[in-house]
């Protein structure tokens, strides 16, 4: 792995800081002072220090972002903004993924990651992970859909979905709810109202598994997971 590479991973700075730092010689690799960025290095092999401090390298990061509505759930897009647009570079060159998908105007907790295995247990439909979403939906949610979400309803395409906690927070012409599923199909929410002839007006995710939106983080914000976060998803 590249110098400059590592040390942006490692929180740094940016390319052009990371730069200047190896340029003043307060980098070392192997005792040896490295000024050059397009050096490689061994990350598990390498002893790296900087200001005379040992480096430890992170293979892996795990963000939790606050989706704001407008942007999707890819890596790239030639037309719009994605999720990883919005992280720092240090993070970004970390090449992480969104761990799954919210649609364009769903916002709440996205995960975000460079750890292959961590996003396909949580993936993984044998795994269950619960997703907790709140809606504002057209139409009066009543006791009868808690039932047929309970027992599951009939997707357009046939699908029988998997039995769902609904929850009513507030009933009226247009209701307030709380949903917990445990799969993931595309425009899963959505399309579980429209079997019960409503609309999803606005859509937020607000927790995955244990692991619930930080509410200190702004909409567009995120922040690393704690490996005790982690550890509760895993
Ligand atoms: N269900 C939806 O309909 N949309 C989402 O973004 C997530 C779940």
């Amino acid at each position: 792995m590249r110098m400059d590479k590592l040390l942006a991973n490692m929180g740094f700075g940016t390319r052009k800081d990371v730069k200047k730092l190896m340029k003043s010689g307060s980098v070392h690799v192997n005792g040896e002072i490295v000024k050059e960025g397009k050096v490689h290095v061994d990350p598990n092999q390498d002893s790296v220090t900087v200001f005379g401090e040992i480096v430890k390298y992170k293979p892996f990061i795990y963000l939790m972002l606050n989706k704001p509505q407008g942007v999707i759930s890819a890596t790239e897009d030639s037309q719009h903004e994605t999720v990883i647009d919005l992280l720092l570079f240090e993070h970004a060159m970390y090449e992480p993924f969104p761990v799954g998908r919210l649609d364009k105007d769903t916002e709440g907790l996205l995960l975000i990651t460079n750890d292959g295995q961590f996003l396909h247990s949580l993936m993984s439909p044998k795994k269950h992970v619960t997703k907790t979403y709140v809606a504002t939906v057209q139409g009066e949610v009543t006791s009868k859909d808690i039932e047929l979400f309970k027992k599951g309803v009939t997707l357009d395409d046939g699908y029988v979905t998997k039995p769902a906690d609904l929850l009513i927070v507030q009933q009226g012409e247009v209701s307030e709810i709380e949903l917990t599923i445990t799969e993931g199909k595309y425009h899963q929410v959505k399309r579980m109202f429209e079997a019960v002839d409503k609309k999803v007006i606005t859509l937020k995710r607000t927790k995955v598994g244990n692991l619930e939106l930080d509410s200190d983080l702004e909409l567009g914000s995120y922040r690393e997971l704690s490996e005790e976060e982690v550890e509760l998803l895993l």
